[in-house]
């Protein structure tokens, strides 16, 4: 594959789930992302979609590059509330619902992976990409934390 990426910013092409690929496939595809993330000077992620690429593929690269095919979240742990990013919408920050701690199963790796609060920007961003295979975005892990504060802040004026 030699094709010329451009990074997908239609909301509606980015709600869509993506298919589930063998791994041999979500490697070479995982190459591909990895080398366009590069060409990205602010991305620390990127899902296959992102570049219109319908496959259940993504990469995170905080430190180590991790390249995740099929990734599911078997496991959670501890709220946080970040303000994030994404490659998809420019200059755009929200602040979502998050764990601090998740194990995740690819078809790439044979035991669980584990994510956590020794590096928070790259358990997030593995949740953000694992969430864009799945059609979600940023923006729709906004809308529960809009609700938690007002229910405290009403206790609070009491
Ligand atoms: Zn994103």
């Amino acid at each position: 594959m030699n094709e010329n990426y451009q990074i997908v910013t239609d909301r509606n092409k980015l709600s869509q789930a993506c298919k589930k690929v063998t791994v041999p496939e979500g490697i070479e595809i995982g190459k591909i992302l990895l080398k366009e993330l590069k060409k990205e000077r602010t991305g620390v992620g990127l899902a296959a979609n992102q570049i219109g690429i319908d496959a259940a593929v993504c990469v995170v690269k905080v430190g180590q590059p991790v390249v995740l095919v099929n990734p599911v979240i078997k496991n959670s742990f501890k709220k946080i509330f970040p303000l994030e990013a994404c490659l998809s919408f420019p200059g755009e920050q929200v602040t979502t619902q998050r764990w601090a701690n998740i194990a995740v199963k690819a078809d790439n790796h044979k035991d669980l992976l584990y994510f956590g609060e020794d590096n928070l920007l790259e358990c997030i961003c593995t949740q953000h990409e694992i969430d864009h295979l799945n059609g979600i975005t940023m923006f729709d892990r906004q809308n529960e934390l809009d609700k938690a504060p007002n229910i405290e802040y009403i206790k609070n004026i009491k």
